[in-house]
């Protein structure tokens, strides 16, 4: 039996809009073809190993969260994480985690929380927030899915040359409301903004994350098929629902 390990940084902190749901899914969908998923806790304290794990999760965060761990996050965790991403290690981060693994994060207030640079990317906190529901298309070469989530930042991230946006908004604000980028990616990292929650609403982007993390762990091990069509079913639901609305929206303007 195939065994993976995933470590979930900060669960009681940074955990917004149901974001917990992501490692459910991840659990589930390894349960269902016979793969232990163990879920380990990473907290504040806590040190990251940087080979101990096979898929790394951090949800998001506001910004009174991301204040509360992001010394924590660079002293106890940050050159393993740096290191976990150099190896291979899938790391999926939503929205506040998203933000603070790009260079930096420049609040209201004007203060800036530095980031731990994995993703060539900043976040400037803009005057509107950008709440709603997303579709995006996927941008990874060979990724010829959508993408549907929810929302809700005033964070606007521009990505460097450094990193490769993960999704094109078709609705919604995405990165910055601006350039129609979503998320970004580098390595086998992933940030996003989409809460949702993401991986149940997407199961095929959990399986491209689950797929990259077994044959990472066990070379030449491929994921079984799984029947999704009732999740194929509501995903589809969501992008005509948000699709039609979208240009209801973009009708009134
Ligand atoms: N502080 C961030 C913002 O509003 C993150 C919000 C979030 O994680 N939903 O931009």
């Amino acid at each position: 039996m195939y065994t993976l390990r995933l470590g979930h940084l900060y669960p009681d902190l940074m955990n917004l809009y149901g974001d917990r749901g992501n490692v459910i899914a991840l659990e589930r969908r390894c349960r269902w073809r016979g793969i232990r998923l163990e879920i380990v806790p990473l907290g504040l304290g806590d040190e990251l190993d940087p080979e101990a794990f096979d898929l790394l999760f951090m949800g998001g965060g506001q910004d009174r969260e991301q204040r509360a761990i992001f010394r924590d996050l660079h002293k106890r965790k940050g050159d393993a994480l740096r290191e976990a991403v150099r190896r291979g290690v899938v790391v999926l981060a939503i929205c506040g985690a998203f933000q603070l693994l790009g260079h930096y994060y420049r609040t209201h207030q004007g203060d800036t929380i530095p980031g731990l640079g994995i993703f060539d990317a900043w976040t400037e906190a803009g005057p509107r927030r950008m709440i709603g529901n997303v579709v995006a298309r996927m941008a990874i070469a060979d990724l010829n899915f959508t993408l549907v989530g929810f929302e809700n930042h005033s964070g606007r991230t521009y990505l460097g040359p450094g990193c490769r946006p993960l999704a094109r908004v078709l609705v919604g604000y995405g990165n910055n409301g601006e350039d129609g980028t979503e998320g970004a990616v580098y390595e086998n990292a992933v940030g996003t903004y989409l809460h949702g929650s993401l991986l149940p609403k997407n199961p095929q982007l959990a399986d491209y994350l689950l797929g990259k993390a077994l044959s990472r762990r066990y070379p030449g091990a491929r994921l079984s098929p799984l029947d999704d069509r009732l999740e194929q079913l509501a995903h589809r639901v969501m992008v005509q629902r948000c699709m039609s609305d979208g240009r209801a929206r973009s009708w009134s303007r």
